[in-house]
């Protein structure tokens, strides 16, 4: 049931054994379909652990299975979202959303043969998170908000089972923000994929997160984990 298990993970960065220690002993368990947040102060080891549970990045001690697989490389099974919309500007917001269909294995050759099955999927998408009407747009034309929500759209477009959050609204005024959790909700409602969210957002975790995980400041270990109880939609 465990879709990730990322099991006493070390990692000490520098070539020599003498760099940052960014992990500690962190252990961490998320089943297929949930939805978990990190939480904990700049600098704690949140974007390493990213790096680790999607094989940018090898630990120096433990190690990360997903989806019953030992992570030994690069995970392409993976949809990531940054604080940093990062879309292309001479793409229009669909071809921007469509982009990993485009390049990532195996959806690729797929997606040269039946392109108009996935622009459907991608109008989709583009529609729960209220962006109906600006697909043929660039991203300039767009607000910051709207950049984000497609960048959000871009991670989900070849159905990742594991959805890797680094603090994607942490750039977004607080009205901009709270309308991205709702359009958020949506998305996991609708595709259910596992979703791990970095964030130092608090109030952000609790509203979107089944469970948080809390990580201590030096050297960045799990300290804590809560399940949170809150009335929420489910599907
Ligand atoms: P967070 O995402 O919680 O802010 P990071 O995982 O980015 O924390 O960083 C954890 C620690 O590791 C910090 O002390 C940081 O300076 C250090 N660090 C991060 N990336 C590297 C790197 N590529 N090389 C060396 N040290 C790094
Ligand atoms: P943000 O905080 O998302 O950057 P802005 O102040 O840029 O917001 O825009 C405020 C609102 O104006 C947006 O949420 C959006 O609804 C609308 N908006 C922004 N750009 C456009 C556009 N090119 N066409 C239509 N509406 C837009």
């Amino acid at each position: 049931k465990n879709f990730v298990d990322m099991y006493e993970v070390s990692l000490r960065y520098g070539e020599d054994g003498d760099g940052t220690l960014a992990l500690q002993d962190a252990t961490m368990r998320v089943d297929s379909g949930e939805f978990v947040a990190v939480v904990g102060p700049s600098g704690c080891g949140k974007s390493t652990l990213m790096k680790v549970i999607t094989g940018l990045w090898p630990p120096t001690k433990g190690g990360v299975i997903v989806g019953g697989k030992e992570v030994d490389r690069p995970l392409s099974i993976t949809g990531m979202a940054f604080q940093n919309p990062t879309l292309l500007p001479w793409r229009t917001t669909l071809d921007n959303v469509m982009l990993p269909l485009e390049i990532v294995q195996p959806h690729a050759p797929k997606f040269r043969r039946e392109r108009a099955a996935y622009e459907t999927k991608a109008r989709d998408l583009l529609a729960l998170v209220g962006l109906k009407g600006f697909e043929d747009k660039f991203p300039w034309q767009l607000s910051g908000g709207m950049q984000q929500r497609a960048s959000i759209c871009r991670a989900l477009i070849h159905d990742p089972s594991l959805l890797m959050l680094d603090e994607p609204f942490g750039a977004l005024d607080m009205f901009t923000r709270e309308e991205l959790w709702l359009a958020m909700q949506d998305l996991w409602l609708a595709r259910r994929p596992t979703v791990i969210l970095v964030t130092h957002d608090l109030r952000e975790a609790v509203f979107l997160a089944d469970r948080i995980f809390v990580m201590s400041a030096r050297p960045g270990r799990m300290i804590a984990e809560r399940t949170v109880e809150l009335p929420r939609p489910r599907a």
